[in-house]
């Protein structure tokens, strides 16, 4: 399986005689609410460096006597670890409920990047539906630290209802920052103003050029297939697509075998898969 992205699985952060199974004690510096039942949390690390995270890649997450789950690293704030986390069960909801000064273990980075490296030169467009718009924050201001590498810059949003879009205090700045950001609901509530209907459906108007573009898309596979399914007819080509797939995962080390989807072990060789190969692997899903 190729791999997409530029930077490898690297329990390299972790300080020597640490092994990758062990959780390395964060302090949570800053913690904000997003929506309902998301919160965005500022890592510290209790001793030694920060990791050095690339957007795409994730980190284990253990909240103290409760469990770890994998969680994206949705940014990297003055070299500070910033994670975005969704309340769906035990482990995030802990997560999400950790107050400053408290402490998280974190494992990893793991896995690969979003290849922005890909995009230069050219489009960039960036589509998150719900939750999946965390995974491709640190995306999004890697493009406006380097904004002048890429022609357009296009962000999507699309969430279920108004009150569950993600960084609706951050779309001014990325627009003043020269970036394309739209948002949708699937469901308008009073007071909305914006559009209605799934992301997806934002693909056919947006501004950019199918030839030159390279498209991240991240959140329910349904979306993602939908959004990839509209890119391609604008003439965007199937490998210039990126996806990042979610699975259960426990060592997020390649060896206990719970992320595995047919040859690939999610963990190891993605999160990030161009829609190519995310196609054909969802072709062997029963495998
Ligand atoms: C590579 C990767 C990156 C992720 N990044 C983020 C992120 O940035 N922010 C975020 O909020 N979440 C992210 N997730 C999802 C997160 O890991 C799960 O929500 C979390 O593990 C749920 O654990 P829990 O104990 O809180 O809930 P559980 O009790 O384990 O599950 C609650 C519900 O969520 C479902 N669920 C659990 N894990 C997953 C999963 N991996 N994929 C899909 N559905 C699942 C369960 O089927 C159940 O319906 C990511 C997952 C992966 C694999």
């Amino acid at each position: 399986m190729e791999r997409s992205g530029n930077r490898r699985s690297s329990p390299l952060g972790t300080p020597p005689g640490v092994g990758p199974m062990t959780p390395r004690p964060f302090r949570v510096r800053r913690r904000r609410r997003e929506t309902r039942d998301t919160w965005t949390l500022e890592l510290d690390p209790v001793s030694g460096d920060s990791l050095d995270a690339a957007p795409g890649q994730f980190t284990m997450l253990y909240a103290f006597g409760v469990g770890e789950a994998p969680i994206s690293v949705s940014g990297a704030e003055g070299g500070r670890l910033v994670h975005t986390v969704r309340a769906v069960g035990a482990v995030s909801a802990a997560i999400c409920a950790a107050r400053t000064g408290e402490l998280i273990g974190v494992r990893g980075p793991f896995g690969n990047a979003w290849p922005l490296q890909e995009a230069t030169g050219g489009d960039l467009v960036i589509v998150g539906g719900g939750i999946g718009l965390a995974p491709l924050r640190g995306a999004i201001y890697a493009a406006l630290a380097r904004r002048s590498e890429f022609a357009e810059v296009v962000v999507l949003s699309g969430s279920r209802t108004p009150g569950d879009l993600l960084f609706t205090r951050e779309l001014e700045r990325w627009r003043r920052g020269g970036i394309a950001a739209e948002v949708t609901v699937d469901r308008a509530e009073a007071g909305w103003g914006g559009k209605v209907g799934v992301v997806g459906q934002l693909v056919a108007s947006a501004r950019f050029d199918p030839a030159s573009a390279t498209c991240l898309l991240c959140g329910p596979e349904v979306m993602m297939r939908y959004t990839a399914l509209a890119l391609i007819e604008r003439g965007v080509s199937a490998e210039r697509i990126y996806v990042s797939l979610e699975r259960n995962m426990r060592c997020a080390l390649g060896h206990c075998g719970h992320c595995q989807l047919g040859p690939t072990l999610i963990c190891r060789d993605g999160p990030v898969y161009s829609y190519e190969q995310a196609a054909q692997l969802a072709a062997v899903r029963e495998l």
